[in-house]
């Protein structure tokens, strides 16, 4: 991989920085819409609830409108109560006299505030005239000159009134001959029902108001065996009242005093006179705008109501303000929400040109890696990826990669790759696999350049331990395998070399012990026993050696075919059975019978076995017992050797399986010790797919199990 001095600025600022100065703008723009908006909203919500409660108040006051002319009609009802006392009155008297009158008059009129005055008028034939005078004369009421023009002549209403309303009617004065009675009178006498009049004018009226008076004949019990509406005339019974007095009372009980009012008498085939503020008879009853009207028909007389509708009729104090509270409260929040929106948005952009600076600083540091650096987000796409790693893999600028799906980044590499499949593979696991740490594994690229890279992969998790994405990292090991290859060539070499003459001097010494060369001396006896000791050891070792430096070098081909374990355990153990019993040990199979076959490499899984074998038999001292068990649970062969011998502590059982393990124990190493032995095991165990592990207490002996699969998937060397 080249180096980073010619390596350009990392790109990126483009899509990091969006339109600077529109950015800083931003948040002036979002708080003054945000306040224009929110500045409608409360000018709409304030007008809003303005109108609808505008609404509701006139709504209230139509009601009490035409409640008003219910009340209107009930007070008139209650008055008319007057008349029927009058009624009863003139019908149960048989002799009117003055003060009768005015007791019963001044007992109505206390209970009603209705009318002003109420009057009979007793009928009076022209002849009893005289008569009639003399005695109202006699009851202090001065009846005067009489006139007869009525079309009752001969039969004479003469007036009476409790108390006078001064103007209206003279006492003793003939109701019928008054044009503002006679039509009254007349109806009255057809229908025998209460009548109403129209608003009357009074000479003497103060203030120009207007009256009217409701009349009723009274009419006397049928002789037998006539009709009852064939009683004779006994008289007249009427009620005087003040207009604006009725009104007054009811619109104070509905709440209407001050509110401006136009009342209109109606009757059938008569103009509309307008009876209330004032009399004007020209007055014009159409409805101004703005004006609510009930009407209020009584007596064969109807009157016409009008209101001028008030503002803001009937509402509380806090429903006449709550527009001016919705604006001001709206016109708070406004303001809050726009100062917020700024400030947010202000610290928003500028944690953002934070972040734009620090994501262009880690892209600097990452662009500058020796390394091949990649980072994946937690969705697999590229987030990061520098120019070290786009050139090892002959892909174009890195820039062009990012958030592109690492699948299809990793596709297109354009290098050759030893096995290029096996390769996107393991990456393609990596990322379906969170959780999963690489920490290094060779990539061998053949073309253009051939070199070697060493991958390490893990994940990019938060404080809060949540997966973030993944992180590769590729470093160039060209030069360090080529060394480690040089070394391990040499090794080996040197091995090879020792081994030959070593195997023959070996075997030299073992001929010249048989006496090949001659007898020899019991001293030459000993001294090439001891020749013979070493020389195994050392091609012990040698051996040991060859194997590591094979297994490092992945140069380690298993050959497996399907091996009966039990025999193989048997042979191994008779293998070694004289030395056992040259220290007198005792040697205990323990193999289950129905163990399938397994598929192995026989002499290598037999070089693991005689190593736990002899291991047991130099850590056991002379009588001990050692037991091999073999057994399968179905898809696991196992195999142990458990042994009485000294044991190996906690501590040491950790280093056991390292190379050159070395145990400080007391006395010398036993012979063909080379610290080797565990640590090729291990690896032959593994090549397998099997495990091997330790238990052991010093003392008291040790335990090895081996656990290999039946149907392993050998690991051979590429
Ligand atoms: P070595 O060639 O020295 O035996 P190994 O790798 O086989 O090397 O064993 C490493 C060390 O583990 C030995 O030196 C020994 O101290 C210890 N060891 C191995 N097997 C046993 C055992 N069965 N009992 C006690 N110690 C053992």
């Amino acid at each position: 991989m080249r180096l980073a001095a010619e390596r350009r600025q990392p790109a990126g600022g483009s899509s990091y920085a969006p339109n600077a100065a529109f950015t800083r703008r931003l948040g002036v723009i979002a708080a003054a819409a945000t306040f224009l908006m929110l500045l409608a909203m409360t000018i709409g919500t304030a007008l809003g609830a303005k109108a609808v409660l505008n609404s509701q108040s006139e709504q209230r006051f139509a009601d009490v409108v035409s409640g008003v002319s219910n009340s209107v009609r009930a007070d008139l009802d209650r008055s008319f109560t007057e008349i029927a006392a009058l009624e009863a009155f003139i019908r149960t008297e048989s002799e009117l006299t003055n003060d009768r009158f005015q007791l019963f008059a001044s007992s109505i009129s206390q209970r009603t505030t209705g009318s002003e005055a109420l009057g009979f008028a007793p009928r009076v034939s022209s002849e009893d005239l005289a008569e009639f005078t003399e005695r109202m004369k006699i009851q202090g009421v001065d009846i005067g000159t009489f006139s007869v023009t009525s079309p009752f002549a001969d039969r004479f209403p003469v007036a009476y009134m409790f108390p006078p309303v001064e103007g209206l009617i003279e006492p003793g004065g003939n109701v019928v001959s008054d044009p503002r009675f006679g039509t009254v009178v007349q109806d009255s006498l057809r229908n025998r029902s209460p009548v109403a009049s129209g608003p009357i004018t009074i000479r003497t009226n103060p203030s120009g108001q207007s009256w009217f008076f409701v009349f009723q004949a009274v009419f006397g019990d049928p002789e037998p065996g006539k009709h009852p509406s064939e009683g004779p005339l006994m008289g007249y019974a009427f009620s005087i009242y003040r207009a604006a007095d009725f009104l007054a009372a009811s619109l104070d009980r509905n709440g209407l005093s001050g509110v401006p009012l136009r009342v209109f008498d109606e009757a059938p085939g008569r103009t509309a006179t307008l009876i209330f503020p004032d009399l004007e008879p020209d007055a014009n009853d159409s409805l101004a705008s703005g004006w609510v009207q009930t009407s209020v028909e009584f007596a064969g007389r109807g009157w016409n109501l009008q209101f001028e509708t008030p503002d803001q009729f009937g509402l509380s104090a806090l429903e006449r303000n709550v527009w001016i509270i919705i604006l001001s409260a709206g016109l708070g929040l406004t303001v809050f929400a726009s100062i917020s929106m700024f400030s947010l948005l202000k610290a928003r952009i500028a944690a953002h040109s934070d972040l734009d600076l620090i994501t262009s600083q880690i892209r600097v540091i990452v662009g500058s890696a020796i390394e091949g650096i990649v980072v994946l987000d937690a969705d697999n796409r590229l987030l990061i990826a520098n120019s070290s790693f786009a050139e090892a893999f002959g892909m174009p600028d890195p820039d062009l990669l990012t958030h592109k799906d690492w699948s299809a980044v990793r596709e297109s590499a354009a290098v050759a790759i030893t096995d290029r499949d096996r390769f996107f593979e393991t990456l393609g696991r990596l990322s379906n696999s969170p959780e999963a740490v690489i920490a290094s594994a060779d990539i061998r690229i053949t073309a253009p350049t051939a070199r070697t890279l060493s991958m390490s992969s893990s994940p990019v998790s938060d404080a809060a331990g949540e997966y973030l994405g993944r992180l590769f990292v590729f470093r160039d090991v060209t030069v360090e395998r080529s060394v480690e290859e040089a070394k391990t060539d040499f090794v080996s070499m040197v091995s090879h070399e020792l081994r030959t003459p070593l195997t023959s001097i070996v075997g030299y010494v073992d001929v010249l012990l048989e006496g090949a060369g001659g007898e020899l001396s019991a001293e030459s006896q000993k001294l090439l026993q001891v020749v013979r000791r070493n020389g195994n050891r050392l091609a012990r070792l040698v051996a040991d050696i060859l194997d590591l430096s094979r297994i490092d070098n992945a140069r380690f081909d298993l050959e497996p075919s399907l091996i009966d374990i039990p025999p193989l355990i048997s042979e191994l153990a008779d293998a070694i059975s004289a030395d056992y019993k040259s220290k007198g040990q005792i040697v205990k199979l323990e193999i289950a019978d129905d163990m399938p076959p397994a598929y192995v490499d026989r002499i290598r899984i037999g070089q693991v076995f005689t190593n736990l074998l002899s291991n047991a038999h130099r850590y056991t001292p002379a009588g001990g017992t050692i037991t091999v068990e073999a057994s399968s649970d179905g898809s696991n062969l196992n195999v142990s050797v458990r042994d009485t011998g000294v044991g190996i502590s906690a501590e040491e059982q950790q280093k056991v399986f390292e190379r050159f393990a070395r145990i400080n124990r007391k006395g010398a190493r036993p012979t063909g010790s080379t610290g080797l032995g565990l640590a090729i095991t291990k690896a032959l165990v593994e090549l397998h797919g099997g495990t091997i592990s330790v238990t052991s207490s010093p003392g008291t002996g040790s335990e090895f199990a081996v656990a290999i699969p039946h149907s392993t998937q050998v690991k051979n060397a590429a």
